[in-house]
């Protein structure tokens, strides 16, 4: 057993409380900290669709090299919609690809989940209001020594603190999609949609053929304003694809179909 697996043991502890952004936790973590890098390793790293435009540019990449180079395609358990994972390096620690000596290399661009440590996030849908609620808990990993040291906060201090909020808000309707379908329950999704998820979820150079090159334009209705949008910003490509994406597999009708063709006809939603 590897130095870091040791250290690490097995012990992890999710804890059954729900927490709102109200809730008091006490955590601090800084280069230095005896455990520092970690929790570096091992891990099932989802990359939201703003993640993976960041770590790109970041690194100088297209999306493509990106995607070869440090992802790998996921399932999430309980929708069971396809998303990419950062792909851990093959030692035997399993560390993750952007571990340097000195701690994180993509510090600035680190994804979301990594922000959140030792915090989990979920959303639900409460029926009674019809909005969407977040809840978080918290991971006690029993190598982490920053929990239960340092300053006490809220929930949202904490966030603040890691640029949460501004990276989530971009992405809100990507995740309301995938908590839609896990409140659909294990029900079977056509081969298509899970592609049409993955292509938005992941690649907006290939969405952007997809919106330019095809007939999506013969089909679907964009105004001059968006179109000039995203033909050359990302994220609002990507933003444009989530409304698609609930257009097409939920019927939400929030990107104007010109008319009733064969081809939409065929399109099964979920
Ligand atoms: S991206 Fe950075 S913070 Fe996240 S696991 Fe990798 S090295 Fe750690
Ligand atoms: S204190 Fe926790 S979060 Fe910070 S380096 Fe140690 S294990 Fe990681």
């Amino acid at each position: 057993m590897s130095e870091i697996h040791k250290a690490k043991g097995f012990e992890k502890i999710v804890e059954p409380i729900r927490l709102t952004p109200q809730s008091k936790i006490t955590f601090q973590c800084y280069p230095g900290v005896p455990c520092f890098k970690l929790c570096c390793s091992d891990l099932y790293l989802p990359l939201t669709p703003y993640d993976i435009l960041r770590l790109r540019d970041f690194l100088k990449l297209t999306t493509d090299e990106f995607l070869l180079l440090y992802t790998e395609p996921f399932i999430l358990p309980k929708s069971g919609l396809p998303i990419a994972r950062l792909k851990m390096r093959d030692d035997e620690e399993k560390t993750c690809p952007f571990l340097g000596e000195g701690g994180c290399t993509v510090y600035e661009v680190r994804p979301l989940a990594c922000r959140y440590y030792p915090l989990g996030f979920g959303l639900f849908r409460n029926r009674d209001e019809r909005r969407n609620e977040e809840f978080y808990y918290l991971v006690k990993e029993g190598f982490c020594q920053g929990l239960e040291s340092g300053e006490v906060m809220t929930v949202e201090e904490y966030r603040k603190s890691q640029g949460i909020p501004g990276l989530e808000e971009p992405v809100l309707e990507w995740a309301e999609i995938i908590m839609k379908k896990e409140s659909l329950g294990p029900i079977e999704v056509p081969e298509k949609s899970l592609e049409l998820f993955f292509m938005v979820s992941t690649n907006p150079e290939r969405f952007r053929s997809f919106v330019f090159e095809t007939r999506f334009l013969e089909i679907f209705e964009v105004d001059e304003k968006t179109l000039e949008e995203i033909k050359k910003d990302d994220l609002k490509l990507l933003q444009f694809g989530f409304k698609w994406l609930k257009t097409v597999l939920f019927g939400e009708n929030l990107v104007k179909k010109r008319k009733e063709s064969p081809s939409i006809k065929k399109a099964k939603p979920f």
